[in-house]
């Protein structure tokens, strides 16, 4: 049964009691409600008005707006209250099953059926769209895509920081299936990138299979049906198969430090810039200096009365070959055909021999010398020079670009802090020798949770194992997509598909190859599920290990987020892009095994 179904037998308007619950005090109010399952994004849209009340119009104006209603014996649903209006009265709207839907649907006794799919595609990211637009194409339409957000977009809706781009040519930072003749500027800024993300969805009619402001709670395989069943917010969801498409770079890492709950301030993670909040004659510390900092300092610096730049340790920052690409180039590409392609063949290649520098670090010498021309051209101070100089291995961390980060951190409004941060207090940062930076804002440039982001603990296959079990304490995956004892389930960009010197979405386009590929096996063979032998999981682990000895990753002397807790490089693909995409080419069925149904047992 699907959602609308579901919903096609309930009252759309209701009238009457209903109580509104707050984290301390609940209200009896009387509402008029009505809603209407809402195909784009197949969920339950409910809204209404409350009577005048005065608590609830001071909730409302004192700017409590989350809170949860209940009517009768229903379960409570979440709502937001709004503006009070003239006569005392306010608005409330929830995304939610509709909150007059009697206990005899949703209630002890009658679990609401389930929504049902072939596919269900966790994320609409870069991954997640392709993976959707792909397996379209290859004939597999019943899917749905759960993103939690109320757009699309992933990695480009959630970074939305001044300066925020892409770091590798547009050209290869996009599907090689969906080339974009417009880009501006060889390495295109955040909206554009979100931009052509909103129109491949719209050009392959993504619109119907997208369940947005939905949350993945978990999966768990079951082996009887040989289904995942799947929580979300809207619900329970069953599908054969799962693609895990949420994102390496999603769930933002907010550091530890003492004393940071007590800013009297504001705190704005790089991922969820603030954009109410304007930073004009500020006083800022900028937590950080990886790859969003770079961009982020050198936006703001101009801005900012004074800037405090936190810095633990120096990255190698190169030249960026940057500029805007011209009217005559983006008629050429749109009006000529195969031009575009062309630029983009060159692009790959000239990115591929750049993984030589990390596969045979003394080679990324030869880098650190363009990289100490570049730092010496454009900061004069030898004092600052030091303290920007890094002391590994040019590629052991990201490889950063930029033509202003350096000119902006010698700037005399902002000083360079690496004294590491003790504390914060609610006027500023402390930092180990003392002293009190004094700062109204805070920017964590801090990064993500990349080696045990909260999802692997929710999701589990057989022998009741979630992920974060099976990737205790290092996490592995045959060919970086499969793993054993999940049936059915694909990690997009999963352990050991990052890569240092290229586009990352040329490894979700081999993996979607993948993906492809055995599904389309299954269908040959007649089966419902496949995973990987524990065997050839175990032969793929020992080659990504057996290539990552010697790369600059494990060393070049540094700590970085590639590694994991025990100091293995989980993260990154240790070679050419050009070697994933040969290895996963084509299918080797003797890699993969039917995973056993469990027999259900009928009480006599
Ligand atoms: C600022 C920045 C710049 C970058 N620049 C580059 C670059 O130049 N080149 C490059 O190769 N890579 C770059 N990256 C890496 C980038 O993350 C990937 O290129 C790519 O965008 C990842 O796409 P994705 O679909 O896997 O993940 P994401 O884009 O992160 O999408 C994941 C989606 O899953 C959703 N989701 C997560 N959890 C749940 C849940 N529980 N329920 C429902 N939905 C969920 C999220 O809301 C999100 O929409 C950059 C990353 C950042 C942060």
């Amino acid at each position: 049964m699907t959602i609308a179904e579901r919903y096609s037998d309930v009252d759309d308007e209701y009238e009457g009691a209903a109580v509104l619950v707050t984290a301390d005090r609940r209200i009896d109010v009387h509402v008029h409600l009505s809603g209407h399952f809402e195909p784009i994004d197949g969920r339950y849209h409910w809204a209404g008005r409350v009577a005048p009340h005065p608590d609830v119009a001071a909730l409302a104006r004192g700017g409590r707006r989350a809170v949860t209603v209940q009517i009768g014996q229903s379960p409570e649903a979440p709502a937001r209250i709004a503006e009070v209006d003239p006569w005392g009265g306010v608005r409330l709207t929830g995304v939610s099953r509709p909150p007059w839907e009697g206990p005899d649907i949703g209630g002890p006794g009658r679990e609401p059926a389930a929504s049902t799919s072939d596919i269900a595609i966790v994320g609409a990211g870069f991954a997640g769209l392709g993976a959707a637009i792909q397996l379209k194409r290859a004939g597999y339409h019943d899917l749905v895509i759960v993103e939690q957000a109320t757009e699309i977009g992933g990695t480009w809706r959630d970074n939305s920081y001044p300066g925020c781009a892409c770091d590798v040519p547009s050209h290869v930072y996009s599907y090689s299936f969906a080339l974009n003749p417009d880009w501006t500027n060889t390495f295109s800024g955040q909206a554009e990138i979100w931009d052509y993300l909103r129109r491949c969805a719209q050009r392959e009619g993504l619109g119907p299979h997208l369940r947005l402001g939905c949350r993945f709670e978990g999966a768990r395989w079951d082996e009887t049906e040989q289904r995942w069943r799947i929580t979300t917010s809207a619900g329970e969801h069953v599908a054969r198969v799962l693609i895990l498409a949420t994102g390496p770079l999603s769930v933002p890492s907010v550091p530890d430090i003492p004393g940071l709950e007590s800013f009297a301030g504001t705190v704005v993670h790089s991922a969820r810039w603030r954009h109410d909040h304007d930073l004009t004659g500020r006083r800022v510390a900028v937590v950080g200096t990886g790859a969003s900092a770079i961009q982020i300092v050198p936006s703001i610096q101009p801005l900012v009365a004074h800037l405090s730049l936190f810095q633990r340790t120096p990255a190698w920052i190169m030249p960026k070959r940057t500029r805007p690409i011209t009217r005559f180039e983006r008629a050429l590409f749109r009006h000529v055909p195969g031009a575009q392609r062309v630029v983009r063949i060159g692009a790959y290649w000239l990115r591929e021999l750049q993984a030589v520098g990390f596969l045979h670090p003394a080679v990324n010498r030869f880098g650190q010398r363009i990289a100490l021309a570049h730092l010496r051209r454009q900061v004069p101070d030898p004092r600052l020079r030091e303290k920007l100089t890094p002391t590994y291995v040019m590629g052991c961390k990201r490889i950063l670009l930029s033509n202003d980060y350096l000119p902006a951190v010698a700037q005399s409004n902002v000083e360079l802090v690496t004294e590491p941060i003790r504390e914060v207090r609610p006027d500023g940062v402390v930092t180990a020798d003392g002293q009190l930076h004094e700062v109204d804002t805070i920017i964590l440039s801090t990064g993500f949770h990349v080696t045990d982001p909260p999802i692997f603990g929710v999701v589990t296959g057989r022998d009741n194992r979630t992920l974060a079990d099976a990737w205790t304490p290092t996490m592995r995956a045959h060919r970086g997509t499969m793993v054993a004892g999940f049936p059915n389930l694909f990690v997009l960009l999963g352990p050991n598909t990052g890569l240092g010197h290229t586009s990352v979405v040329l490894m979700v386009e081999s993996q979607l190859r993948h993906v492809r590929n055995v599904l389309d096996h299954a269908d040959r063979r007649g089966v419902e599920a496949l995973e990987p032998t524990p065997e050839a999981q175990r032969r793929w682990t020992e080659l990504v290990d057996r290539r990552m000895r010697g790369t600059v990753w494990v060393s070049g002397g540094c700590a970085s987020w590639y590694l994991d807790a025990t100091g293995r490089n989980s993260t990154l693909w240790p070679g050419y892009a050009t070697g994933f995409r040969l290895r996963l080419r084509r299918l080797r069925p003797q890699e993969l095994t039917v995973p056993q149904r469990r027999r259900t047992v009928v009480p006599a």
